[in-house]
């Protein structure tokens, strides 16, 4: 299995892999840790990240950003339409009411839902994992705003599936921050010391997330969360913007808003102004040449203005961080440190506000763009049984709470019960007791409308089918299983009919209650509050609340709904359960939409072939011309060289007209024929490079052997056979005529013909001659027992000194001997006693 994490942010993206290493976060294609969150659409293909970015102003009516924002959403979501008139793209409407974006791709007009683009950008992502990993890439964590609502999510989860990963978690951005805090702090807090309040400030592009957790050793609770969605990097871009066209309108009559190329320009330069203001607080240029109307606009501001303009969106920074304070009742000294994150956390106003309002230095341990990844990645890798992850549990919250409703016979009407209270623990799940005789409806939803970023309270409807009364006649006993998902995703995960089949004493139970029980706790939760509990009593007496009611909930409902217990046959049976959800994408859907991704990607693909096979034509073009009047000049006739310019030159010529857009085959066969002009030449210039060498190669290797064979009645070689002797003298001689004559021809012709002799054959000549003579050469002289005490000298043996006079092994390379010596030298230590 794959150990990814993906930060799938509004404006940039990062990847994140778990390797022997440990965590670490890649490169794009770019060698760029930080993907641009940018699809672009043309005619023959999609670009996405970077490739896509830089079309922006290009391209810039199908080059969708800012997306991430309506997962989820229904078009006439009212958010998603005063979002549109700032979009230079067009947004649509999907048939199921979902939003989509319009643009124009392989020169049709396509409508694509925001899973789709999503599920682009992811495939990018992945493939980034892949070429990283050197292996396929699905199961992966990914992340997502801490607010985001049950629509949103199963929306980002169906993003996932197109792209063909398999998302083991949607982790909230701040739960991987304070995963990712987790690791680097890992002896938080010492083992005598209370647990550590950890205060989490996300800031990106799209909005502002704070969280509040509690470090015990390894087990790390998220105790509270707080968000603001209408505070984030877009919106001081969208001040600075807003500024700028009015001031452009006045001074130079320009309506900026009118022309989608400009208004992309301008968002670009402020957003750079934006993070120079950042490290500078003195007077900042803005210029941008031939804005509109061929007019040069130029203006300047400093940072003491941005804040005045700005210090509504700065009055703002406060409201969440007093809200998680006051949800966990916690104190300013309770807090042990405050890290930030997110790009935007850099704005220095923004830094002064959250360190006022706790009273202390803010803390930047982690790296603010890439922490949310390396959180995501980690929880993978907790997921994965191939890493070992030291101890570490998260338990994360519910942001809203959730209340099910539904008709109910005994109160004759609507009833409905809170499940999950805001900040209950999560992922758990609980099982809830109904007392029906026919299939009935639950209805979920957000009981508190007013704290949701979101337009509809509704999460979806849940028709458990089936259920039949009793034998008797009676209502049957339903056991309904609600769970908050390791997703943050709620869903009625099953249901079941308990059958009674016999009483011992002929009673039946009695209806006696039609409110739902919550029966079970999550026991993986339970386990890691109940140990905090004795150290945090002082801090909050909301902390583990949730969880000691359900224990308290557990027992109680061990007792049957009668005072007095009748003997009880019973048999459970599973009943299948309607799922209803808010634009939950249909099976059939999803499956299209995952194999027109696999042709997209298949298209993306050939377009890359085709486009590399036009650029090796052009490279090869520019590399020849340049060559031809350079290192290969001398290797060419004069007509020849005409020849080959005048057809680079046509070939250059067509790239731009006929040439310019051609099938992958046509490129391939230009190729070929410009090579067959330029490979004789290129060949004859690579044999005249390595020809000197090959012959040196053979010349030493035929002096070696004719040393030896001068010097053979020496002591040193006089065991050698004088036959054999002969026959390498032979050997040598007839190597050294060849080589003298293939010389002299070779230097007697000139360079523009084919050579006499190729490279590979004087090769073989060496090879030969070495094959042929060293066997006889180096057969080692009879051994002579030296006496045991000069055994301990690691010296010469058999009277091979050094290595200068051994020919060599063209293949090896590796003095003749070399391995006999080895093994001589390892005798002393065999006969140490
Ligand atoms: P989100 O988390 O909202 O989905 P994101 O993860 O893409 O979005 P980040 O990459 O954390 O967002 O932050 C991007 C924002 O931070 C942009 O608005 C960018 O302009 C802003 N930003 C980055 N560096 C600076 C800086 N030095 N000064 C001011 N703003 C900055
Ligand atoms: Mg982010």
């Amino acid at each position: 299995m794959s150990v990814v994490g993906f930060d799938l942010g509004f404006q940039s993206c990062y990847v994140a892999v778990a390797r022997a290493g440990g965590i670490e976060t890649v490169a794009n294609e770019y060698s760029d840790r930080c993907t641009p969150s940018f699809v672009s659409f043309g005619p023959r293909n999609r670009s996405i990240g970077a490739a896509a970015k830089s079309q922006v102003v290009t391209n810039c009516k199908n080059t969708v950003q800012s997306f991430k924002q309506f997962h989820g959403r229904a078009f006439s979501d009212s958010y998603v339409q005063s979002a549109k008139s700032n979009l230079v793209y067009d947004l649509a409407q999907m048939p199921s009411g979902s939003t989509g974006i319009k643009v124009m791709y392989m020169e049709e007009e396509r409508v694509f839902s925001i899973e789709q683009v999503t599920g682009m950008l992811l495939t990018k992502l992945k493939e980034t994992a892949e070429s990283a990993l050197k292996k396929p890439v699905a199961d992966c964590v990914i992340s997502v705003p801490s607010y985001f609502t049950d629509a949103e999510r199963r929306s980002v989860m169906d993003a996932a599936q197109i792209a063909g990963l398999n998302c083991l978690r949607l982790m909230n951005e701040t739960t991987a921050v304070t995963l990712a805090y987790g690791i680097y702090k890992q002896d938080l807090p010492a083992p005598e010391e209370k647990p550590r309040i950890v205060v989490f400030v996300d800031l990106g592009h799209s909005g502002y997330q704070v969280s509040v957790c509690a470090f015990n050793k390894g087990k790390l609770k998220i105790l509270a969360t707080a968000f603001d969605s209408e505070l984030g990097g877009k919106d001081f871009d969208d001040i600075l913007v807003n500024h700028f066209c009015e001031e452009f309108g006045k001074k130079y009559k320009l309506d900026v808003k009118s022309k989608p190329r400009a208004l992309v320009r301008l968002y670009q330069e402020c957003e750079k102004l934006k993070k120079l203001m950042s490290a500078n607080s003195s007077d900042l240029p803005l210029n941008i040449e031939c804005f509109m109307n061929d007019i040069d606009v130029s203006s300047k501001l400093n940072r003491g203005q941005f804040e005045e303009m700005c210090a509504g969106l700065l009055a703002k920074v406060e409201g969440p961080l007093r809200s998680v304070m006051e949800q966990t009742k916690l104190k300013k000294e309770d807090i042990y440190a405050v890290e930030i994150v997110g790009g935007a956390s850099r704005i220095p106003a923004i830094k002064e506000r959250i360190s006022k309002f706790f009273g202390k230095e803010l803390s930047t341990t982690l790296n603010a763009d890439e922490a949310v990844a390396r959180g995501c990645a980690l929880q993978c890798a907790i997921l994965s049984p191939a890493f070992k992850v030291r101890e570490f549990s998260i338990t994360d919250v519910v942001p809203y709470s959730i209340s099910l409703k539904w008709n109910s016979a005994a109160e004759e009407g609507l009833s409905d019960c809170e499940v999950f209270p805001k900040n209950h623990a999560a992922p758990f799940s609980k099982v809830l007791t109904f007392y029906r005789k026919e299939p009935f409806t639950l209805e979920a939803y957000y009981n508190s409308p007013k704290e949701l970023p979101y337009p509809s309270a509704t999460i979806g409807r849940f028709l458990i089918q089936n259920v039949v009364p009793q034998a008797s006649g009676e209502s049957a006993k339903v056991k309904v299983k609600v769970r908050v998902n390791v997703h943050g995703v709620f869903s009625v995960s099953s249901a079941s009919l308990v059958e009674v089949l016999k009483t011992a004493e002929g009673e039946e139970p009695m209806e006696t209650d039609q409110t739902p029980k919550e029966e079970e706790v999550d026991s993986h939760c339970l386990h890691h509050t109940v140990q905090y509990l004795p150290r945090l009593k002082s801090f909050s007496s909301l902390l583990f609340q949730t969880t000691t009611e359900d224990a308290k909930q557990e027992k109680k409902n061990d007792q049957p709904p009668q005072a007095k217990k009748p003997k009880v046959k019973t048999k459970t049976v599973e009943l299948p359960i309607e799922n209803n959800l808010d634009w939950q994408l249909s099976s059939e859907v999803l499956n299209m939409f995952v194999e027109n991704e696999g042709k997209m990607i298949m298209q993306d693909k050939l377009e890359k072939e085709r486009n590399d096979a036009k650029n090796n034509v052009e490279e090869y073009v520019y590399d020849m011309r340049d060559k031809l009047h350079g290192v290969l000049e001398k290797f060419v006739n004069e007509a020849d060289r005409d020849t080959f310019s005048l057809k680079l030159e046509d070939t250059e010529n067509w790239l731009y007209e006929d040439g310019e857009d051609q099938q992958k085959q046509v490129y391939i066969d230009k190729l070929a024929e410009l090579k067959k002009m330029g490979q004789p030449i290129h060949e004859r210039y690579m044999e005249a490079e390595e020809r000197p060498k090959a012959f040196e190669d053979l010349g030493r290797q035929i002096q070696m052997y004719m040393k030896i064979i001068e010097a053979y009645k020496d002591e040193q070689y006089d065991h050698l056979d004088e036959l054999e002797v002969t026959r390498v003298d032979k050997h040598v001689n007839d190597a050294m005529v060849w080589m003298n004559s293939k010389m002299n021809q070779q230097n007697s012709q000139d360079l523009t013909l084919d050579p006499v002799v190729k490279v590979e054959e004087i090769k073989a000549k060496t090879k030969e001659i070495y094959s042929a003579c060293n066997p006889v050469v180096s057969k080692p002289k009879p051994k002579v027992e030296p006496p045991k005490e000069e055994k301990t000298e690691n010296g010469p043996v058999n009277g091979q000194e050094g290595t200068e006079n051994q020919p060599c092994n063209p293949d090896k390379a590796m003095p003749a001997g070399t391995e006999q010596e080895t093994a001589e030298n390892k005798l002393p230590e065999m006969d140490i006693d």
